[in-house]
């Protein structure tokens, strides 16, 4: 069934099918167990879903390119909407909700839909001379109903990113925002439905009972992005169905800087990419690693660079967000006695408001060391030399970024080959991600697997091995037993 044969806006008996199956029910337990509801209702959505699948309806690149389209068309009509979402959720400010969250998945959008042609196009590969004449090729395949589960620092743009490459790939999807980021969560909850394909797209919006039973479902591609923690249950719950995963994790992402290198620039970059969405976001600079003398002056940067973007008092600016809720606000409160305080440390529980912080001298080992920070806490710990840089980031779990802030070749050679991250940028932090073109993804303790234009197309797709060979003339004879004296050595030439 094509797109063309069948509208794809919502009627009414839809929508109504829609919100009851895609949205749980109350009666929920709180402590991670779940009810015979919920999981009745896991069970119900993935059934339609997978029954949806069954009908081709999502397989023609009409189909997909039709919702790619909805979706780009919904998050320019409804860009309020979420803004205010985002909001509500993080006091993200509009412009930034635009450039990392709606206006990023757009490109995302563009991106695909300007591709998605050639990207699915089959690729001859050769055959060998043995097998011939024959022809082979690959050809990309959806998976089925996939499952996307997505956390709250970026929760539209981690649900929908995801979302565009099942899409395209040609799968039925359910999204899972995170509760902790309810309004948005709302939004997509209300929005998706109505923008695409209902009987292809599920959003079940809740918290662990509820992701705990969808995963008991079989699906047939788990997409996770959260903590690693939750990212070992997610994974053990799909080994269960032998259910490939995505694990999109985080950690600490060090941000090198060496002597001979603009430091006033570099400063202006870490402090940008770490205070963006107040330090919640999976990759921003975790901490930074001052190479010989330059952490005096990038002490004296970050405070000037952090003053030209929010001002001598960020709590009055618009654009610096909010810390997601008070747990999180706790535990990042807790980390402000590392070190000398350089600049920031206020903070108000009240409005979950914590100042842009800079925290030199510390320790390897200070707490704030030991866990991924997640806030606008930004440890300062000094190392004599490249050799003790690289010697710190690879002794630690693998980053799902490494900056490095240099004007030497070699250093950049050095830290090419010499350590292991998701991603490695020169100059800028968090930029990788606005590069359709390179994957985004994480290695060892920073995740497993990528996504990202193309990329995404691989996570979300079966790339199948297709050989066809004709009957006659039948070149195979050679391999049929009885193996003669002269077979074996003709096979033991040929093959
Ligand atoms: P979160 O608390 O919103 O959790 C993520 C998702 O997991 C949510 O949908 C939540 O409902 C679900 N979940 C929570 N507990 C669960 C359980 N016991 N069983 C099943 N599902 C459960 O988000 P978070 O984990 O606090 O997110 C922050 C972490 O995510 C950080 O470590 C950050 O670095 C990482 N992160 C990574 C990326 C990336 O793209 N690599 C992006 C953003 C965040």
């Amino acid at each position: 069934m094509s797109a063309s044969t069948e509208p794809l806006a919502l009627d009414a008996a839809d929508a109504a099918a829609s919100t009851t199956d895609g949205t749980t029910t109350d009666g929920t337990t709180t402590d991670g167990t779940t009810t015979d509801g919920t999981v009745t209702d896991a069970a119900s959505t993935v059934a339609r879903l997978n029954a949806a699948f069954a009908t081709g309806r999502t397989r023609p690149v009409a189909w997909r390119k039709a919702q790619l389209r909805a979706l780009r068309r919904l998050l320019v009509e409804q860009e309020a909407v979420f803004a205010a979402a985002l909001w509500a959720d993080l006091g993200k400010n509009a412009t930034e909700a635009h450039t990392t969250e709606i206006g990023f998945t757009l490109n995302e959008i563009d991106h695909t839909l300007r591709h998605l042609d050639r990207w699915l196009r089959p690729r001859r590969v050769p055959v060998p001379l043995s097998l011939q004449p024959a022809r082979a090729r690959t050809v990309r395949e959806p998976l089925g109903t996939v499952l996307i589960i997505s956390p709250w620092n970026y929760p539209l743009q981690l649900a929908l990113s995801p979302l565009v490459g099942a899409l395209a790939a040609g799968n039925t999807a359910v999204v899972k925002p995170s509760e902790l980021a309810p309004a948005t969560s709302a939004a997509l909850a209300e929005w998706l439905p109505r923008a695409l394909d209902p009987r292809a797209v599920a959003v079940v919006e809740g918290g662990v009972p509820e992701t705990t039973a969808l995963l008991e479902q079989r699906f047939d591609h788990v997409f996770y992005t959260g903590n690693g923690t939750v990212g070992r249950i997610v994974m053990a719950a799909a080994a269960r169905h032998l259910t490939p995963v995505t694990l999109e994790l985080g950690g600490k992402s060090p941000a090198v800087v060496e002597p001979g290198t603009d430091l006033a620039a570099a400063a202006r970059r870490i402090a940008w990419g770490k205070f963006m969405n107040a330090g919640q976001t999976c990759v921003a600079p975790d901490y930074v690693l001052a190479v010989g003398d330059t952490a005096p002056a990038l002490e004296r940067h970050l405070t000037e660079a952090i003053r030209a973007m929010y001002g001598a008092d960020p709590a009055a600016s618009p654009d610096y967000g909010r810390i997601v809720n008070e747990r999180h606000f706790d535990r990042l409160s807790a980390l402000l006695g590392d070190g000398r305080l350089v600049t920031g440390g206020d903070r108000d529980r009240a409005t979950r408001y914590l100042a842009p912080t800079v925290l030199a001298d510390v320790e390897p080992d200070a707490p704030v060391m030991r866990e991924e920070i997640f806030g606008p806490v930004l440890p300062i710990v000094r190392v004599p030399d490249l050799d003790a840089a690289i010697a710190f980031i690879t002794a630690r779990d693998k980053p799902l970024a490494l900056y490095a802030f240099t004007a030497s070749a070699r250093s950049k050679a050095r830290l090419t080959a010499q350590t292991s991250s998701g991603a490695l940028n020169f100059g800028v932090p968090n930029a990788h991600l606005a590069v359709p073109g390179l994957p985004f993804g994480g290695v060892g303790e920073s995740g497993t697997g990528g996504y990202h234009g193309r990329h995404s197309l691989d996570t979300f797709s079966h790339t199948k091995a297709v050989l066809d060979k004709p009957l006659r003339a039948d070149t195979l004879r050679l391999a049929y037993p009885p193996f003669t004296a002269r077979k074996s050595g003709l096979l033991r030439r040929f093959l």
